[in-house]
């Protein structure tokens, strides 16, 4: 109480001393803060240059360059826009990946309910589909498990607008977006499939098709970005009224175009291109508006990207190998999603604990002979570790603890993240005329290419599981490794060091709590029951702490007798100022696995 009744004063002295600059301060600071965030869908950190990304090459040189920045695993899109969004890892977000399956959720959604969710899950990139999820009587209203830095942003009377791919947008202010319809004034959704509030759609009409002429999804891009530029004078009129504003802008490309054509490409270059002309719209939008003194604006990629080699289909292989009853079973559910896997058990068809973990363990036994695979983790049915575990519940696994990963009711009971193949090149994989594999029951397979001429080889490497759109020499990600992990992050603004290059690591969980920071909003708390959440990017800001310990690498190893082979998988982290931020994954089996075709080893149950 006491400090409140002297602020006013302090203030009075400074404008009774009053310079023109003093009354200038005093003006910008009783305006609120307005913070664009722009998410280059798949941007790898090492393809921006001045000669392909000008304007972005130009903002992360004028102002912060994170070059240590950090997906979470699985580094998927809507695992990814969950972190980004609510500042929590899946543990905490309740979001796991792409794909989602809950079958008392599923069967709750009656006729609502995609094809064959119950079998494959449900893709979560889809607004309706999330906003029926969201409704009280399916997940007690909360699909999202963690509160959009979106709506911290409407608690405190700020202004939001939202434009962009549809599933990831929905991230920011999920409750708002289910709720409002379209009511409230200061909760705008501009997305591919719906439009809520008053910016609707009659300023731009429909969204251009995704195949219109040109670039793949590159007129939406531009569509995106204009209806987001149209926010601008709302935001502004909030800043003036002194509340917070934030305006989101989530491209598609060079996501899309990676998948579709292939890394290297000249389409996945024009992808590049395109965003960029973009945020040169966007950029000038601010500054002839004479805003760029209390906007911030943050570039930022949800994950990495990698090639795809050879495609496979885990469900296929489980089904082969005994483990699962057959492709539409429901016994083990394989939800993939291209660099990672998430397996489900019904309780139905094993209902007691062990035979949950026998047939847990066959499936482990089985994947980590395979060439393909990576680190798996397991989540704890046993509640056997007080402290946090690092061995997994089944042998061969991590506890899935180590990634974030835990808690939730709704974690699945494995999840394999594909080998990353770091240091391959695509240059004999991506192209109309390079061969193209299949991996299937049978062994490896020859399969058709469909990826796109190769301009300039880039590296890293998967295999996936892929559906059938997807061959060799195209796009994939959703693993552990450093080509998919390390994404890009840059800002600039009032709040941002200049001319900084951040020499600590950072991460998509640490980008809502730096946004609640700089707006001025309470943060997510650091750790909830199940996951936990980033920190303030502080070194970084104008007004930060700029003093800090040092980041230390940490391993963790398993080290696994499996015959014939020996197998030990390596985990490596960076553990700075409390926090751990994954780097990548090593895995080493002796001798090295062939593909041989698959011999049924368990009988089904
Ligand atoms: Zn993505």
């Amino acid at each position: 109480m006491k400090l409140n009744r002297f602020i006013p004063l302090i203030l009075l002295v400074i404008v009774a001393a009053s310079t023109s600059s003093a009354s200038a301060a005093l003006t910008a600071h009783a305006r609120g803060r307005i913070f664009v965030l722009m998410v280059w869908d798949g941007l790898r950190y090492d393809l921006v240059n001045q000669h392909d990304t000008p304007n972005l090459y130009a903002l992360e040189h004028e102002g912060v360059s994170f070059p240590d920045h950090h997906a979470i695993f699985p580094t998927v899109t809507m695992a990814n826009a969950a972190a980004i969004a609510t500042g929590y890892t899946p543990g905490g977000s309740g979001i796991f990946g792409d794909g989602f399956y809950v079958p008392s959720a599923i069967a709750a959604l009656g006729p609502k309910a995609p094809a064959k969710a119950m079998v494959k899950g449900i893709n979560l990139e889809n607004t309706p589909v999330m906003i029926s999820l969201n409704q009280p009587a399916i997940l007690d209203g909360t699909l999202v498990e963690a509160m959009g830095i979106g709506q911290r942003v409407r608690l405190a009377h700020g202004y939001v607008a939202v434009s962009g791919k549809s599933g990831p947008t929905f991230m920011f202010d999920s409750n708002d977006f289910t709720a409002a319809g379209g009511r409230n004034s200061n909760c705008n959704l501009i997305v591919d499939d719906l439009a809520l509030g008053p910016a609707q759609l009659k300023t731009f009409g429909p969204p251009p098709p995704k195949t219109a002429p040109g670039l793949f999804y590159g007129a939406r891009d531009a569509w995106y970005t204009d209806a987001l530029i149209d926010q601008l004078p709302s935001a502004i009129a909030a800043s003036n009224r002194g509340h917070p504003a934030l305006l989101v802008l989530w491209e598609r490309n060079p996501d899309c175009t990676q998948h579709r054509d292939g890394l290297g490409t000249e389409e996945a270059l024009e992808a590049l291109s395109r965003d960029d002309q973009n945020l040169g719209r966007l950029r000038i939008a601010i500054n002839t508006r004479h805003i760029a003194d209390r906007t911030d604006l943050m570039v930022v990629s949800d994950h990495g990207f990698v090639t795809l080699r050879d495609a496979l289909w885990v469900s296929d292989l489980l089904v082969a190998a005994g483990l699962k009853k057959s492709r539409e079973s429901t016994d083990v559910v394989a939800v993939g999603d291209q660099g990672s896997e998430l397996i489900y058990l019904s309780k139905t068809a094993f209902p007691s604990l062990a035979a949950r973990k026998e047939r847990l363990q066959k499936i482990v036994n089985f994947v980590s002979a395979q060439p393909w695979s990576g680190p798996i983790f397991s989540r704890d049915e046993e509640p056997r570790f007080a402290a946090h575990g690092v061995e997994g519940w089944i042998a061969g696994t991590f506890d899935d603890r180590v990634v974030g990963l835990n808690g939730s009711r709704r974690a699945p009971d494995l999840i394999i993240s594909m080998r990353e193949n770091s240091d391959e090149s695509n240059s004999s994989l991506t192209g109309p005329d390079q061969p193209a594999f299949l991996i299937g029951p049978k062994g490896r397979m020859p399969a058709k290419n469909h990826s796109d001429a190769l301009v300039r080889p880039i590296i890293g490497t998967i295999d996936a599981d892929a559906s059938d759109k997807f061959t060799t020499g195209m796009g994939a990600h959703g693993a552990i490794g450093r080509r998919e992990i390390h994404n890009f992050c840059a800002a600039v603004g009032p709040d941002f060091r200049r001319h900084f290059v951040d020499p600590y690591p950072t991460g998509n969980t640490d980008v809502a709590p730096t946004i609640a920071h700089v707006l001025g909003l309470r943060p997510p708390h650091t750790v909830n029951s199940s996951g936990w959440a980033g920190r303030v990017m502080s070194e970084a800001l104008v007004r930060g702490s700029h003093h800090h310990t040092l980041a230390k690498p940490m391993t963790i190893v398993e080290r696994r007798d499996l015959p014939p082979f020996s197998i030990e998988t390596r985990l490596l982290f960076t553990s700075f100022d409390g926090h751990r931020y994954l780097d990548d994954a090593r895995i080493e089996r002796h001798p090295l696995p062939d593909l041989q075709p698959i011999k049924s080893s368990a009988p089904s149950p």
